[in-house]
C-alpha cells in the first residue's frame, strides 16, 4: 500500500467518525463541553489487538489509557497516572498485560536492540529468571503494580486509601481479562 493510500485510509476513518450520529457522537460533544471524568486508569500494551476501550466496553471519557509496548512504567507513564488520579479523580489503576505479547517475547529471547532495549530491559528486570511466557507476563504486570503501590503510597494530592491498584492479563483470543 502506498503512503498516500494509508493517509487516505486514516482520513476516511476520521470522516466516518465525524459523521457518526450515535451514542459515541453524543458523548463526544458532551465530554468536550463538560470535561472528562474517567473512572479508571488503564496501563496497557500498544499491541493493536489490545484496545482497553473495546475490552471493557467503555466509551469516550470513561477510561484514562496509557499504552506503551510491554505495559512498562517510567516517569512519563507515572506522570500521566498522577495527573489522572490527582486531577481527574480516577480511583482505580489497572495494569493490563496480555497473552502473546511481543515485548515480553523479545525480552525472553534476550532483549531487543535500539530503543526497544529500554522496554525489554524493564521487562527482564521484572521477570528475573522466569522463562515461561504466561508467568513472565504476570510477573511483568506484578512488577508494575508494585512500582505504582510504592510511588503512590504517600502522595500529597491522592488519597492512597481510596486508590485501588490492580493487575490483570488479557487473553487476546477469548477476550477474557483475568484479574491477578
Ligand atoms: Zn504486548
Amino acid at each position: 500500500m502506498e503512503k498516500s493510500d494509508l493517509r487516505q485510509r486514516l482520513e476516511q476513518g476520521n470522516l466516518r467518525w465525524q459523521r457518526r450520529e450515535d451514542e459515541q457522537a453524543a458523548l463526544r460533544v458532551e465530554t468536550a463541553e463538560k470535561g472528562q471524568r474517567p473512572y479508571a486508569i488503564v496501563v496497557a500494551c500498544s499491541d493493536s489487538r489490545v484496545i482497553p476501550e473495546q475490552i471493557f466496553d467503555a466509551g469516550l471519557g470513561e477510561l484514562f489509557v496509557i499504552r506503551v509496548a510491554g505495559n512498562v512504567l517510567d516517569r512519563h507513564q507515572l506522570g500521566s497516572i498522577e495527573y489522572a488520579a490527582g486531577h481527574l479523580h480516577s480511583r482505580l489503576i489497572l495494569v493490563l498485560g496480555h497473552t502473546g505479547c511481543g515485548a515480553v517475547g523479545a525480552a525472553l529471547s534476550g532483549g531487543g536492540d535500539g530503543f526497544i532495549q529500554y522496554i525489554t530491559d524493564e521487562i527482564l528486570l521484572a521477570v528475573g529468571e522466569e522463562r515461561d511466557p504466561v508467568r513472565a507476563c504476570e510477573k511483568n504486570v506484578e512488577h508494575a503494580v508494585e512500582i505504582l503501590k510504592q510511588e503512590f503510597r504517600e502522595h500529597p494530592e491522592i488519597p492512597t486509601e481510596a486508590l485501588e491498584i490492580r493487575g490483570a492479563v488479557y487473553d487476546i483470543e477469548s477476550g477474557w481479562v483475568r484479574w491477578l
